[in-house]
């Protein structure tokens, strides 16, 4: 059986011959490994890997193995859809966001941010190929979202995510990739930076690679397949 450690070792190998194919720095693109379902002990051993960057999905179940895993010194980012209940619980607990996408939901997070932490990297989750999906902002409104969100006092706004749907070959993998690409850099000659693209997955990390993508959240190929024993969703 492939050991987290390994599989860490494959996907930060995946890394880096694409971003050298590419012609981009391997510190370009770092790897936020997500390990929603899974328990502490896994984080631990990626940890212990080298991994310091973690992805999770539900609130109650992040907390409790940030709670488990204080000492390790993690960064965490939350990549979820927000619940606007949930909304201070993420301000206080996360280093990054990549799921926003609606300005009363930024408006929350920037005012729960506690004074004491820098402010809240955050990254506007656009809808970039999906019209049957409820998540994310339609492109048009990516930029009216961006200025307003650029201007509140405790966020940092650092760039743009997406989650297109699941393609079979490479080059139907990297149309919405390019398409988020384009929208940051209209977004970005209209005067607001946007330094990060979070985009790639288990699948499709390669093609996100070769769009610029700069943050890609890996599950599977990590921790395994999520499934009925872990809580898989
Ligand atoms: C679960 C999840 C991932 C990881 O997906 P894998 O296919 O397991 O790599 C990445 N991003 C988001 C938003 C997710 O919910």
């Amino acid at each position: 059986m492939a050991t987290i450690a390994a599989n860490l070792q494959a996907v930060n190998k995946r890394i880096e011959r694409t971003t050298q194919s590419c012609g981009r720095a391997a510190s370009s693109v770092r790897l936020i490994a997500v390990s929603k379902t899974f328990a502490a002990a896994r984080i631990a051993e990626a940890r212990a890997a080298g991994q310091r960057a973690f992805g999770e999905n539900y609130m109650q179940e992040a907390i409790v193995k940030m709670d488990e895993l204080a000492g390790l010194a993690l960064e965490w980012h939350f990549i979820g859809p927000i619940q606007s209940n949930k909304t201070r619980l993420i301000a206080e607990r996360f280093d990054w966001v990549h799921s926003v996408d609606r300005l009363k939901i930024a408006e929350r997070l920037s005012a729960a941010r506690p004074a004491a932490l820098p402010p809240l990297n955050v990254l506007i989750q656009v809808n970039i190929d999906d019209e049957r999906s409820k998540s994310g902002v339609a492109p048009n409104a990516a930029p009216a979202l961006a200025r307003a969100i650029a201007a509140l006092p405790r966020l940092k706004l650092a760039g743009l995510m997406t989650i297109p749907q699941p393609a079979a070959v490479v080059a139907a993998q990297r149309r919405p990739f390019a398409a988020l690409r384009r929208l940051r850099d209209e977004i970005a000659a209209a005067g607001v930076a946007l330094e990060h693209l979070s985009m790639g997955m288990s699948a499709d990390l390669e093609a996100a690679i070769a769009e610029g993508a700069t943050l890609v959240r890996v599950g599977t190929a990590i921790f395994g397949q999520r499934n009925a024993m872990n809580g898989g969703r």
